[in-house]
């Protein structure tokens, strides 16, 4: 029987991580960037007004007061967009607005609500700094500026500067796919009528929406029904699309447990028996041209997300070029149980905050690897080392925390 640990490292030293891949720019939202991206443009790209209001020299309105207003010209509009270079003429005003280019010898900006906003001619009673409501070109960005740095993780603020700067496209470390196949001929989707002897399939939903907490892409690959020619193509075409195949079921020990059996022929694939519960029946390798990995999890739903968390988890992030270590807090339990010896147990449990960070965890329900019920109440797996055969309450124990975005 392998260690939890030693499990672990063969999965890992078995993946490599994906190459850098240039995507479309939205793509790369919330992927860590992989290039050093340098605008070839000056950031604003022309000196602009900041304001709805009247170019025009400072010098010219500098006795404008509230008693002494003065009134200039107006020659002409300039809109945003404007493409034709314009020249303010001593002694007037331009209309301009907000976001369009500066006329050539203007040196500020009247805003409207100054003046009586007039269009052949216009009144201001307040005299404009020389610069006022001016955006100076490159005052943001200067051409050949690096403005996000190799290893950012993109945020909608980053895509909107790389949007700003004119990429349509960019370099990351690529988001893996997933593909998530169930085994099992008792398997139907939710929302179809169950027949006799049938079950939902709840394996493939929880694993999806487990990847896609990670940040990567994955997707339901379609039930594999236990058929030796259905599972060898499935998992044939599964390999050329996927990044990472994930099974669920068809690993025990059963006389239907088809995936093993195509497996031994199709790939790499390992399947040992794993110290830990549960969880115990694993197999991982890899198939196809690719070396696509591929984790076949054992059926239980609880053992299938157990899993997940112990060994896919880690797998996934480090196939993304992540490091992001586990969330562990240390708690008291608060009842005591029986572990089996020589197994890490994983156990589902919910911690409790006794006042100033004193967390107590507390099992949730039965802990049947089928008991999916219990499993959603559940917040943490409670870590029960190896040699420990009882836990006391009081003891400490290390907890994997289970949602991301909880408090927890
Ligand atoms: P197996 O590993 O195929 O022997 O399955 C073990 C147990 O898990 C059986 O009771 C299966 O019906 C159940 N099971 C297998 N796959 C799923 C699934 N995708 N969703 C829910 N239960 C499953
Ligand atoms: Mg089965």
């Amino acid at each position: 029987m392998l260690s939890v640990d030693a499990h672990l490292a063969d999965c890992l030293a078995a993946i490599k991580p994906l190459p850098a891949r240039e995507v479309p720019l939205l793509e790369a939202a919330g992927c860590l960037l992989a290039e050093d991206v340098v605008s070839a443009i000056d950031m604003p790209r022309f000196d602009n007004s900041s304001m709805d209001g009247y170019a025009v020299r400072a010098a010219e309105l500098a006795s404008a007061g509230p008693d002494s207003p003065v009134t200039l010209p107006v020659l002409g509009d300039i809109p945003a967009g404007h493409a034709e270079a314009l020249v303010l003429e001593p002694g007037t005003a331009l209309r301009i607005m907000t976001g369009a280019p500066l006329p050539a010898g203007a040196d500020a900006v009247v805003p409207v609500e100054w003046t009586d906003a007039g269009t052949a001619q216009v009144l201001s009673r307040r005299a404009p700094a020389e610069g006022q409501y001016v955006r100076r070109s490159g005052e943001d960005v200067r051409a050949g500026e690096t403005v996000i740095q190799v290893g950012a993780r993109l945020s909608p603020r980053h895509i909107a500067l790389l949007a700003a700067v004119g990429r349509d496209r960019v370099l990351v470390k690529p988001r893996p796919l997933v593909l998530v196949m169930p085994t099992g001929s008792e398997l139907v989707p939710p929302g179809k009528t169950l027949g006799p002897g049938q079950i939902h399939d709840s394996n493939g939903y929880g694993l999806i929406a487990a990847a896609r907490e990670l940040g990567v892409d994955a997707e339901h690959g379609g039930v594999i029904d236990d058929n030796p020619e259905s599972v060898t193509q499935m998992l044939a075409e599964a390999a050329l699309r996927a990044d990472l195949v994930i099974t669920t079921g068809g690993v025990s020990a059963g006389a239907y447990d088809t995936v093993k059996e195509v497996l031994r022929k199709l790939g790499t694939v390992r399947f040992d028996k794993v110290a830990m519960q549960p969880g115990m029946p694993q197999g991982f390798g890899t198939i196809g041209d690719a070396g696509t990995p591929i984790f076949t999890l054992p059926g239980n739903p609880v053992s299938a997300l157990v899993s997940f968390e112990i060994f896919v988890r880690p797998a996934l992030l480090w196939l993304a070029g992540e490091s992001a270590p586990r969330d562990f807090r240390t708690a008291s339990a608060a009842t005591g149980w029986t572990s089996p010896a020589g197994k890490r147990q994983f156990v589902r449990a919910r911690l409790e905050d006794r006042g100033f960070g004193d967390l107590q965890v507390r099992p949730v329900g039965g802990q049947g690897s089928h008991l999916v019920a219990d499993l959603a109440e559940a917040t943490c797996l409670a870590v029960v080392p190896e040699e420990v055969t009882e836990v006391t309450a009081g003891d400490r124990l290390a907890c994997l925390i289970l949602d991301q975005r909880s408090r927890w």
